[in-house]
């Protein structure tokens, strides 16, 4: 450990967590009838509260709040935002009891903790141990509780319309390296057109699903060959998957019609309108060759790649933070998952993913390791007095 002095009660920090992991909080459109955030984000405002933030829960959707917090600046310094979101994935498929977190070998184990209440944890300990300190900071400190990151992030969209911060961390689990990338996404669905006819009659029909089969040749060519040529160093190359496919009537029938989705992953560089290209060009190469391919592509929903420069100052007091709670030269890294951060470096606001160290985000098995969490949280107590200023340096 570093020398740097905080005010992080570790204990208290894990007690906060298993409080979180025990509130159900599934995302209800990923999974019908699950319960959201309504419950989660009273207990993150009532925290917010008693240690005494400006607090209030915004409701984005029924039954989908986010809980937001600010601690107001006592001077004209930077603003710093904490973000954190409180769904979760499914819990059906879970091995140990998902809402009854267990410690095991320093690591404990439930739905979220993990993706991401581990980094909720933090973050609000966080901002409790700066409290407790004393410090006054200059600029504000926002610290948001988010709902739908899971799905569509409506949360964290609401929130960029109503608050600004002159840099924001979102506390998704990075084994504590500063996450300055990752890969976004778009989806596209494909048509193909045929002709419906007698399957004993090869003159009339036209068969959809042989001509997608051309559009899904071209796909995998794609993917294998000319995406790898492009790299980016944190995240490496962009990819291209097929998702679903339907088409065909009956046995005895031509199929006239064939829907195939795609999936398009971006690295940071990339913009919608380069993905519109390619797949034009595609499509284009297939008709040029054969005059009976009749088909269309449109791009349904994208989120795009994100990388800001670990020269941002953000960057550079977290990387201090880092060294001095840690004793250890973090790594400026980027992830093939989406996160939250986009949104917020896409309104103008610098922002990384920092937090803690764990496995099993979405899977059956999920754990977050403890030390890390407190660690963490020492970190961003740190990083909010740098990051805000202080009146007094403390
Ligand atoms: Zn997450």
């Amino acid at each position: 450990m570093g020398t740097a002095k905080t005010h992080v009660d570790g204990r208290e920090t894990v007690e906060l967590l298993k409080g979180l992991v025990r509130i159900n909080s599934v995302n209800p459109s990923l999974v019908e009838g699950a319960p959201g955030e309504a419950e989660i984000a009273e207990f993150v405002a009532e925290y917010m509260r008693e240690i005494g933030l400006e607090t209030r829960i915004e409701e984005v959707e029924p039954g989908r709040p986010n809980a937001v917090g600010i601690l107001k600046g006592a001077g004209d310094g930077p603003a710093l935002m904490l973000n954190g979101h409180l769904d979760t994935v499914g819990i059906g498929y879970m091995e140990i009891d998902p809402l009854d977190p267990v410690v095991k070998d320093g690591r404990l184990y439930g739905r979220g903790t993990n993706d991401m209440k581990g980094g909720l944890a933090a973050i609000l300990s966080a901002t409790k141990a700066l409290i407790d300190s004393g410090v006054e900071l200059k600029g504000d400190l926002v610290v948001a509780g988010v709902c739908d990151e899971e799905y569509a992030s409506i949360g964290t969209e609401r929130l960029m319309d109503e608050v600004t911060a002159d840099a924001a961390i979102v506390g998704e689990p990075t084994g504590l390296q500063i996450q300055v990338a990752h890969k976004g996404f778009a989806w596209i669905d494909v048509e193909t057109r045929g002709v419906a006819a007698h399957g004993s009659r090869p003159d009339e029909g036209v068969d959809a699903i042989a001509k997608m089969g051309k559009v899904l040749i071209e796909i995998e060519r794609l993917g294998d060959v000319d995406l790898k040529r492009k790299r980016h160093r944190l995240v490496g190359s962009p990819s291209i998957h097929a998702s679903t496919i339907q088409g065909g009537r009956e046995l005895s029938t031509y199929p006239d019609y064939c829907k195939l989705q795609v999936e398009r992953r971006m690295i940071p560089g990339e913009e919608d309108s380069d993905i519109e290209a390619e797949m034009s060009s595609l499509m284009t190469s297939i008709t040029a060759e054969d005059p009976k391919f009749q088909g269309g592509h449109r791009i349904t929903f994208v989120r795009g790649p994100m990388e800001i420069s670990p020269e941002e100052e953000i960057c550079q007091v977290l990387r201090g933070c880092v060294l001095d709670v840690s004793d250890r030269e973090p790594q400026f890294i980027g992830s093939s998952g989406w996160l939250d951060t986009q949104i917020i470096w896409k309104n103008g606001t610098p922002s990384v993913a920092f937090g803690p160290r764990g496995a099993g985000s979405h899977a059956a098995v999920e754990f977050v390791e403890l030390n890390s969490v407190v660690e963490a949280a020492k970190i961003l107590e740190l990083a909010a007095v740098r990051f805000c200023g202080t009146e007094s340096p403390s």
